[in-house]
């Protein structure tokens, strides 16, 4: 690969026929109309928030640099952003007037309410650039590892950026835009944002049954002009998922939909059903765990795991302990009752506490309470065999 230093581009250079796509949230065009902004390997621009962008523009008054700049090579007069494009379309749109910033005397100021000298400073602003030659495969393989200035490129993003192409600029379309009215239902049960690409990359993750398989699905399908299977799959699960659960609880958001739906979508379920026992679980001040509440009733109410139920305190336990271990030894029979019933050689054994555990004498699913009066102490092994509390 190879590269060029270029240290006399100013922001004007770049700022010249800056076109800026306010419904996609993109900057598209800039240097005269041979710098494409982003190519569609690039993520959405994340920098409108006030902050970021209004810090560009600080950092240009004042005379820092903004850092390195990427431009790739694609051809003669043909250039596009490898890293930059969140600075260059703050600038773009700063120049442009899509955004103000505050003076020092706390006013917001347009680019065309500035001073003259003002302007002047941010438009001859030059940049450091570094065009970069080389095939599209060695690019997007340094692109991949470089150190991107500002926010770093998360893990979808980068894929974006290495199996761009149709695929995923379809994919974008549908999961990627905070145009798409179905954004809000789906935000029920997905948690992220639409812009660094959560919505996309649980599409993803769901039809490709696990997240390490998304690399390996993208490079399958890099090449498809449709993105019919991922869009179907994604479809069933939310529709599944909104089906069987008719009322939408705030801990559904960013739960494994895509697993649960797997395991258990060919199970036939009454959704009346499933929600009166979500609403008992929800209103039990036992179950610590609400996130649990949606697959412990899917799989039929026996993982109690799942909702990490409140546990005896440790005073209780030792109280408890005390008192079996001294009926235990009055009778000379073992402390764990289990084994004092059985016909091995623990029968008379007296463990020490931390080789027992507390048990809920009445399970605590069939309405036993986490109280003194239903714990019981039993050796690790019985415990552990008793299983469902
Ligand atoms: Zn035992």
């Amino acid at each position: 690969m190879k590269t060029t230093l270029k240290t006399e581009i100013t922001v004007k250079d770049i700022c010249d026929g800056f076109v800026y796509n306010e419904l996609e949230g993109k900057g598209l065009f800039g240097l005269s109309g041979t710098l494409t902004i982003q190519p569609e390997y690039q993520r959405n621009y994340i920098y409108a928030d006030g902050k970021k962008d209004v810090a560009v523009i600080d950092s240009l008054l004042k005379g820092y640099p903004l850092g390195l700049i990427y431009f790739n090579k694609v051809s003669e007069g043909n250039l596009e952003v490898l890293d930059g494009q969140q600075r260059i379309t703050s600038f773009g749109r700063f120049v442009t007037n899509k955004f103000a910033i505050k003076d020092d005397n706390d006013m917001e100021q347009y680019f065309s309410g500035l001073a003259k000298d003002k302007q002047n400073k941010i438009l001859d602003s030059k940049l450091t650039i570094y065009e970069c030659e080389g095939e599209e495969s060695e690019i997007k393989e340094w692109f991949k590892t470089i150190n991107i200035a500002g926010v770093p490129l998360n893990n979808q993003e980068l894929l974006n950026a290495i199996y761009s192409g149709e695929f995923v600029t379809l994919a974008k379309e549908e999961f990627s835009n905070s145009q798409n009215s179905n954004i809000q239902k789906w935000g029920a049960y997905i948690s992220g944002s639409v812009d660094r690409q959560s919505y996309l990359e649980r599409a993803l993750e769901w039809v490709s049954k696990s997240k390490e398989n998304i690399d390996g699905y993208m490079s399958l399908h890099r090449f498809d002009n449709n993105i019919t299977e991922l869009k179907n799959y994604f479809n069933s699960v939310i529709d599944w998922t909104s089906t069987v659960f008719i009322d939408v609880e705030k801990e559904m958001c960013g739960l494994e939909w895509g697993r649960l739906y797997e395991t258990y979508h060919k199970k036939a379920f009454n959704p009346k059903t499933l929600s009166e026992e979500v609403q008992k679980l929800y209103a039990d001040s036992y179950v610590k765990n609400r996130k649990g509440i949606f697959e412990y009733v899917l799989g039929g109410l026996e993982d109690t795991k799942l909702l990490q139920v409140r546990v005896f305190d440790d005073a209780t336990k030792k109280s408890t302990y005390k008192k079996q271990t001294k009926e235990a030894k009055e009778k000379g029979i073992s402390n764990c009752p289990l084994c004092a019933v059985g016909n091995n050689t623990n029968k008379t054994k007296i463990w020490s506490q931390n080789e027992m555990d507390a048990d809920h004498v009445t399970a605590w699913s069939k309405g036993g309470e986490t109280i003194k009066s239903n714990c019981e102490m039993l050796c690790k092994t019985h415990n552990r065999a008793k299983g469902n509390k």
